[in-house]
């Protein structure tokens, strides 16, 4: 597998790593409000893999649900925000691309909870913005 598509990530403490194979699956804005109130943020972005991808050498990371059927995973130690579930997109995972070694490299491609986005943040770009989820639920 070429290099580049192998890419490290771990929280400000250190102690949870990562590594993920291959291409992402989608890299998205989120503008909802839990998202907001779980990194302290304005906006996040998400980057989803399928969890066979995904792979912690050091720590795993502990588990919040911040409602029903959706996870928030936290380094235990310094409380860094990893990224969410959602278990109606069964066996996926979305980082915040800040926890990413290389955070430049993951250019979102879309806006997904535009309705919940700050009247304030202003981000010139064309790309599509869905008022709810990019991807539908079951
Ligand atoms: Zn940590
Ligand atoms: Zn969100």
């Amino acid at each position: 597998m070429p290099e580049q598509h192998q890419h490290i990530g771990r929280c400000l403490c250190g102690a949870v790593e990562l590594r993920l194979s291959g291409l992402p699956i989608s890299i998205t804005y989120c503008h909802c409000e839990s998202c907001r109130r779980a990194t302290g943020g304005p906006v996040t972005v998400l980057v989803g893999y399928e969890l066979a991808q995904v792979a912690y050498p050091a720590e795993e990371p502990r588990h919040f649900q911040s409602s029903p059927g959706i996870d928030r995973p936290f380094c235990r130690h310094c409380g860094s925000r990893i990224g969410y579930t959602d278990a109606r997109l069964a066996g996926r995972i979305y980082f915040h691309v800040g926890v990413l070694d290389h955070p430049e490299r993951f250019a979102p491609t879309c806006h997904a909870l535009e309705a919940e986005r700050l009247s304030w943040l202003h981000i010139d770009d064309t790309l599509p913005r869905f008022d709810g989820f990019s991807v539908s639920r079951d």
